[in-house]
């Protein structure tokens, strides 16, 4: 099989990864003979300012060989709506410093049944999670549903462990990915919910990422060997804080 052809499939198969990387815009580039500035900014849809302002150039002039900067850190964004509602709770500051992924570890579910589910076990607040992002059986495929922890500010009832229920945002993906792969559009979804949370000013600058399977003391499978914890904390790292 040829490189290139191997790599999209190895892609398609990772989902996340390829989901991601085509995504994210090339954040260099190596300036050729008869470049110019407008012409490279058009290439790559910004602009001549912000090119001079990330790359600190005084003037127009670029070099043959030069690299030049084109965006500074990846980051793809949420719908404005579901940026609304994330944006639109007076989210304390500072309170929010670990995210920890989960998998429903059920084939179907939504936002309000895991809600009742929670409350018949006892979670006086319903909803264990901040948030949701569906597999289209209850909601859309790739849909983010806000829960009322996240709307109220309210801890976690995620994982087996107090500190991290106050501190941690808490977020699952409807499947069960010990045996089946989170679709491309949940995987999707996931980075830019965690592109958008990482980036907001209310929320700690130093904010770590979990999988459940992650968090000290943990004992469970969450969130499936098929969610490639390995590849989502690559790309976390490269989202703008
Ligand atoms: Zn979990």
């Amino acid at each position: 099989m040829e490189r290139r052809q191997f790599i999209q499939k190895a892609g398609l198969l990772l989902g996340s990864l390829w989901t991601f990387d085509s995504m994210a815009a090339p954040t260099t580039y190596k300036v050729l003979r008869g470049d110019t500035l407008s012409g490279i900014a058009n290439k790559f849809d910004t602009s001549v300012s912000n090119l001079k302002r990330i790359n600190r150039l005084k003037s127009d002039r670029i070099l043959a060989g030069q690299s030049l900067k084109i965006r500074e850190t990846i980051k793809s964004a949420l719908p404005a709506a579901a940026a609304q509602e994330i944006d639109g709770v007076p989210i304390i500051k500072n309170k929010w410093v670990h995210i920890v992924v989960h998998h429903s570890a059920t084939p179907q579910g939504g936002a309000k049944s895991f809600h009742n589910t929670h409350l018949r076990r006892g979670m006086q607040n319903g909803l264990a999670y901040h948030f949701v992002i569906g597999n289209g059986t209850q909601s859309g495929d790739g849909e983010i549903e806000v829960g009322p922890r996240w709307e109220k500010q309210q801890d976690g009832g995620h994982v087996a462990n107090a500190w991290f229920n106050a501190n941690s945002i808490g977020i699952c993906l409807v499947g069960n990915f010990q045996q089946h792969w989170p679709s491309p559009k949940q995987m999707d979804s996931l980075h830019r919910l965690l592109s958008h949370l990482k980036s907001s000013d209310q929320i700690q600058a130093n904010l770590r990422l979990f999988g459940h399977k992650e968090v000290k003391g943990a004992q469970t499978l969450c969130p499936g060997k098929n969610l490639n914890l390995n590849v989502l904390h690559k790309n976390f790292n490269l989202m703008a804080g």
